[in-house]
């Protein structure tokens, strides 16, 4: 197990979201990915992935206005698997 850090999070507008993807390789941390089921008019959607810092490029960049950006007061760990692959 280890550990990973948010410092933030995020509220995402699922169905306004056109699946450009803009907002995946904009997040920093790459704790962006989009998804694999489709939003209300048809289109994937980017997921959040532990390890948010709150700094708000995802927001900075979607067309769309889809997301909503909040930091916290203190850090939130969250407990991974590791999915180191056997040798
Ligand atoms: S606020 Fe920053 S770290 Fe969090 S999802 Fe958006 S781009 Fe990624
Ligand atoms: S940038 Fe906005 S519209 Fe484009 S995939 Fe991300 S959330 Fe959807």
């Amino acid at each position: 197990m280890s550990q990973v850090e948010s410092r933030g999070t995020v509220v995402i507008a699922v169905d306004r979201c056109k699946g450009c993807e803009l907002c995946i390789p904009a997040c920093p941390p790459a704790v962006l990915s989009m998804s694999v089921d489709q939003n209300a008019i048809g289109f994937a959607y980017p997921e959040l992935a532990p390890g948010c810092t709150g700094c708000g490029a995802c927001l900075l960049v979607c067309p769309d206005f889809c997301f909503a950006v909040y930091g916290y007061d203190e850090p939130v760990l969250h407990e991974e698997e590791d999915t180191a692959c056997a040798p």
